[in-house]
């Protein structure tokens, strides 16, 4: 709580309730005591007396009572004796000068000529302030701000440091559907503004930008008293589609704090009045931003977070008061040149059709989601770092590297894994642009014709970002997209995910099956294998390996109805198997009644269905008395027949497949791998990449299984690639597979 704004505040009301005194006495010699007053066309009354004290006023005498109110509301400025360090006294200011504001405005409207335009737009010519709104354009603009096509307000206060920067911030808020409510300039020694001030408004109308209500940019009115209209619009909001009872103030507070997103934007030099209103609309649950050093007061009470923060840059200031604000971005449309929509998703992109290709084996290529501080993240930045379509010729392979930095207050690093397992759908959606994949796996294609209308590398960027928005608002504030397009960054980065990949993979490393009675279903797959649902444990993650147990746990906090869900275990049926009574129930549920059990343990009886993400899939060798594995990496042949592509074909689609299952890489290591087959003991063929890449975890988990050399008795392509070479090295290294019962019973 800065005491500075404090004094400032509560002296600025001073100031506004001795200026209101004084008009209202000028008012009242010259008009009587029963002359009415009113704001034009509206059954508000003085909205900020109604709504927030019930009273009726439509008197010159009654404003009396209301300046009596103001009064009450006013504390000594503080000093050494009168210093309190809470924000009580200052709110009081803010109310007093809400309604000294509502005083003076009101007797505006006796004013011959009137200082204000009536209509909703502003004249060409000559003066632009309009005042009050009625209650036909409050009524149609109010409801954008109910059905969410208007998020909010930014009332702008002061005068930009230039012209091009009042014009930048006016679009900058306008395309983000923001109201602008402009008002109170600050004083200049020249004569360019009228009345000795000058405004963004005035600096908006020198570069020719048409105002009004039609183009959301409203010039309420230069005096610092005309920021009332836009406090009185939104409290007349609450009362319109509240269904708030006059008087009521809490609740009119209440209402707008949570469903107004609005937010004062304080440019150049801040008097005593302008902190006095500041002060007033905190009240009602919005902060104010300032360009110039006014201190801050930044604890959490009345507003969602911060109520004052300064200084900030002007071309700074909205991302700020957007953060602080918490305002939630919608994007309807996403801004990219092909269409969008889940239709597209399913959609295969054939390789003559394609312009430019993307990992899926031919060059490296991951996607990767992190969180940053705030002021790391710049909003809807977009980067491509390296070529972009335009710079590449038709049939190019280029590596990439889709780097997803996002911030927000609620967001987590335990989420992270979420958004990213969604960016293979939301990237799917474009038209003509195939994603396939996740992490490091992922296979991308642009078609020609996305290509020939325009669409660019750079759209992804713009896709996420919307996207995020969109669907993670709740935890998200801003996002940025990096995009590497050449080989030495995107290897570079990879690292950088890679150990975060790990971290990820490690954190449910300790926890067992048994020490939880719920496991999570994921249900994401369905979209294109509608039978298929992952059953997430902790010693089991999904086949995709990007949602462990954790991943689950944390999408269903955020979203209860989305899909993950919890599964309660329930009796136990089989322990081997990984069978259980509650599991089965809600398999058969979520299957759509396709299958009524599965078992999270076996690769012969009943096991997990398989959609198509699955990093790794495992078959029987039924000579060899084992199990094969293979990742997706492994374009060659297998012991089994079938290379990853013709086997992806034979399990995917939400079957069970007795003999088969998909994977992630490190159930591999789990205890829970096989374990009615006799786990990792059956394993008899690997690829080499994927053995390099679990060399260490393999080793550890052979040797407590004690069978240390497991790694070199497991054979991979260099040793054989058919099952009677499979065999041979067995035999050759002592596997311990060719002791075991046999795995076909
Ligand atoms: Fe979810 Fe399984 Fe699909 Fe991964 S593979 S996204 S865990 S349903
Ligand atoms: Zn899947």
């Amino acid at each position: 709580m800065s005491k500075i704004i404090a004094t400032k505040a509560i002296r600025g009301a001073h100031k506004l309730v001795a200026r209101a005194e004084k008009e209202l006495a000028e008012a009242l010699k010259k008009h009587g005591a029963d002359k009415n007053v009113e704001f034009p066309n509206t059954g508000y009354y003085l909205p900020i007396s109604h709504g927030i004290l019930g009273m009726n006023i439509n008197k010159t005498g009654q404003l009396t009572e209301l300046l009596q109110e103001a009064q009450k509301l006013l504390h000594p400025v503080p000093d050494e004796k009168h210093w309190v360090p809470y924000l009580g006294h200052t709110l009081d200011a803010g109310m007093a000068t809400l309604f000294a504001d509502e005083i003076i405005e009101s007797l505006k409207y006796l004013q011959d000529p009137l200082p204000y335009v009536v209509g909703e737009n502003c004249p060409e010519e000559g003066n632009f302030w309009l005042g009050a709104a009625d209650d036909i354009i409050m009524r149609k603009r109010g409801v954008e701000f109910v059905d969410g096509s208007a998020p909010g307000f930014a009332a702008c206060v002061g005068v930009c440091p230039s012209t091009e920067i009042a014009v930048k911030i006016a679009r900058e808020l306008q395309e983000k559907n923001l109201y602008v409510f402009l008002a109170a300039g600050n004083p200049t020694g020249s004569a360019s503004g009228g009345n000795g001030t000058r405004s963004m408004a005035d600096q908006l109308r020198e570069a020719g930008v048409q105002m009004g209500w039609e183009t959301r940019l409203v010039p309420l009115g230069n005096d610092s008293t005309a920021a009332i209209h836009a406090v009185g619009f939104a409290t007349r909001a609450a009362l319109a589609f509240g269904g708030v009872k006059p008087g009521d103030y809490q609740r009119i507070l209440k209402y707008n704090k949570n469903r107004i997103f609005a937010f004062v934007l304080a440019f150049g030099e801040v008097d005593d009045e302008k902190h006095a209103q500041a002060a007033g609309v905190i009240n009602y649950g919005f902060p104010a931003i300032s360009e110039t050093d006014i201190g801050q007061i930044l604890p959490t009470g009345v507003c969602t977070y911060e109520h004052v923060v300064s200084p900030v840059p002007a071309d700074k200031m909205i991302a700020k008061a957007i953060e602080v604000r918490g305002l939630k971005l919608h994007i309807a449309k996403i801004p990219i040149p092909v269409s969008y929509g889940a239709a597209f998703e399913g959609e295969r992109i054939r390789g003559e059709d394609t312009y430019v290709e993307m990992g899926g084996n031919k060059t490296p290529a991951f996607e990767f989601v992190t969180t940053k501080d705030a002021n790391e993240v710049t909003d809807n930045k977009i980067e491509i770092i390296g070529p972009e379509i335009t710079d590449i010729k038709e049939g190019t392979i280029l590596p990439i590297a889709i780097v997803a930095e996002v911030a927000g207050r609620k967001m987590q690093a335990d989420f992270e894994p979420i958004l990213e397992r969604r960016l293979h759908n939301f990237i799917n959606e474009a038209q003509g642009v195939f994603h396939m994949g996740q992490r490091e796996i992922i296979w991308i294609r642009i078609s020609k014709e996305a290509q020939a209308k325009g669409f660019k590398l750079a759209h992804i960027g713009t896709i996420i970002h919307a996207q995020f928005h969109n669907e993670f608002g709740a935890i998200v504030d801003k996002v940025q997209v990096k995009i590497y397009t050449k080989e030495a960054d995107v290897l570079k980065m990879r690292e950088v995910a890679r150990a975060v990949y790990n971290k990820r993979d490690e954190r449910v490393g300790s926890m067992t099956d048994e020490s939880t009675d719920t496991f999570y279903s994921c249900a994401l797959c369905q979209s294109f294998a509608p039978t298929h649902i992952c059953v997430v444990s902790p010693e089991r993650t999904g086949l995709c390996g990007s949602y462990n147990w954790f991943t689950c746990k944390a999408a269903f906090e955020i979203n209860p109805r989305g899909a993950n869900q919890p599964v309660p275990k329930g009796d136990v049926i089989d322990a081997l198997k990984g069978q259980w009574q509650g599991c089965n129930e809600f398999i058969y549920q979520s299957s759509r009644k396709a299958f009524a059990s599965m078992s999270a343990y076996s690769i012969m009886n009943e096991p997990m269905t398989s959609c198509g993400c699955f990093e790794c899939i495992a078959a029987v060798l039924p000579g060899a008395n084992g199990v094969m594995t293979v990742s997706r990496e492994f374009a060659g042949m297998t012991p089994s027949g079938m290379k990853f592509s013709t086997l992806a074909g034979t399990v995917g689609g939400g079957q069970q497949i007795p003999g088969f299952v998909g994977h992630g890489k490190r159930y591999i290591v789990s205890k829970k791998f096989i374990l009615a087959e006799g786990g990792i003991k059956r394993l008899v063929w690997l690829p080499k990449i994927l053995k390099e890449e679990l060399k260490d975890l393999i080793n550890k988990r052979a040797a407590e299984e004690g069978v240390p050399k497991l790694l070199d008795m497991i054979a991979d392509e260099t040793t054989a690639t058919t099952e009677e070479e499979v065999i041979a090295h067995l035999q050759k290294t002592g596997h311990p597979a060719l002791t075991m019962p046999s795995i076909i019973g």
